[in-house]
């Protein structure tokens, strides 16, 4: 049966790297849905799977997936999502027009990713794309993550394997990649202090310093729309790939290229994610991936194995050197106006050290959702018109 005859397309939704979405209509009783044709097979199973298997825990806050078309060797796959028109991006941008969002609609808004990722989290899986524009939002205010298209099971990675002989390294930045950034950065007046100082070898290693000290005047701050990068894969080797999630949500590990990182990824985003639910700006807008680890120094202080055990195993910690930071701002100098059980919740999550950061499952119990003001209900949500 083709996907015609039983949803009937009504117009286009959106679209994605690897995907073209659209606004549909279930025959068989008018139920809106989204359709969402995903070019590449491979992605539409993995997304696919990764629902279905969610899908086991019911949680109201995960995408319900309804239908799935695989297309063969000659069309695409399509996947039939329920319908949800709304992200938390356009909450964001909403607030900001507003002049703040309320703190006991951030805790609503929260409490329902959390409870997502913690679904997600119990079954093994690892979402490595959360950010606003990911969480999907019913006209009702339900919330539901979204984009599994970079989810993978913690399973598929080998930690305990041997390395097997001629399998494809993982894409990892070289020397000239570096030096590349650094010229871009250098060449923005801002980025002055930004300097080459030796190339150690041809294709190895890359000893740069890199000042963060003009950041935050930064006159070429990205546009909100920085595009997910392209999951360069390894997959079929085994080991994760660094190049996950959208650079502003992805947590240091993965920045220092690590690859057999967990679901503490994850959780980096959600600190990331409260942050600008917060400041209605994103916390560390990194317009590479040096100034990314900048700005996220800045704020939060030196990484070194002091803050973050094994960091120095990492692959790419030593490749770049920042200069170090005397007085990092804080995350109490960069959440504003706010309260303790707010700024803490933060910091359960920014942790360097994952280790460190606080599962899912815990932080529903974090009495920053029991102190005043109680997370308002569903239906006392400000949902973007
Ligand atoms: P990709 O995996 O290519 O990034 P997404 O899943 O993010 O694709 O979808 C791309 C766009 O399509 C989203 O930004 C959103 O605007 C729209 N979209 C995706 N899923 C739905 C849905 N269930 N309901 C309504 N619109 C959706």
């Amino acid at each position: 049966p083709d996907v015609t005859s039983r949803y009937e397309v009504l117009g286009r939704a959106g679209s994605g790297a690897y995907a073209d979405v659209y606004r549909g209509r279930r025959r068989s009783d008018g139920a809106a849905v989204a359709l969402k044709e995903v070019h590449d097979a491979v992605s539409a199973q993995r997304e696919a799977d990764a629902l279905l298997a969610v899908a086991s825990e019911s949680s109201p806050h995960v995408v319900a997936l309804l239908d799935h078309f695989p297309g063969g060797d000659h069309d695409d796959d399509v996947l039939v999502l329920e319908w949800l028109p709304l992200d938390l991006a356009a909450v964001v941008r909403d607030g900001k027009r507003a002049g703040g969002l309320p703190a006991a609609q951030v805790k609503r808004w929260m409490l329902q990713v959390i409870e997502a990722v913690a679904a997600c989290h119990r079954v093994g899986l690892v979402h490595r794309d959360l950010k606003p524009g990911n969480l999907l939002i019913s006209e009702a205010g339900v919330l539901k993550v979204a984009d599994f298209g970079q989810a993978r099971f913690l399973q598929e990675q080998p930690t305990h394997e041997p390395e097997i002989p001629g399998a494809q390294e993982p894409e990892r930045l070289t020397a000239a990649d570096y030096l590349d950034e650094i010229d871009q950065l250098r060449a923005k007046s801002t980025y002055g202090d930004v300097d080459r100082m030796s190339l150690q070898d041809g294709n190895t290693s890359c000893f740069a310093t890199c000042s963060t000290a003009d950041i935050d005047d930064d006159p070429f701050r990205a546009s909100y729309s920085y595009d997910a990068e392209e999951d360069m894969g390894d997959e079929e080797s085994g080991a994760f790939t660094s190049c996950v999630g959208t650079r502003w949500f992805r947590a240091p590990e993965l920045l220092y290229g690590s690859t057999n990182y967990g679901q503490e990824i994850d959780l980096w985003s959600l600190g990331c994610i409260l942050a600008e639910l917060l400041n209605l700006e994103p916390i560390f807008p990194g317009q590479s991936d040096i100034d990314q680890i900048g700005r996220i120094i800045g704020v939060l202080g030196n990484i070194t194995e002091e803050s973050f055990p094994g960091c120095s195993n990492l692959p790419d910690y030593n490749k770049i050197f920042f200069n170090k930071v005397e007085k990092p701002v804080g995350l109490e100098a960069s959440i504003t106006n706010r309260s303790a059980s707010e700024v803490s919740m933060i910091k359960r999550l920014l942790c360097y050290d994952p280790a460190k950061r606080a599962s899912a499952s815990h932080l529903l119990n974090d009495p920053y959702f029991t102190e005043e003001p109680l997370p308002v209900p569903i239906a006392g949500l400000q949902v973007p018109a």
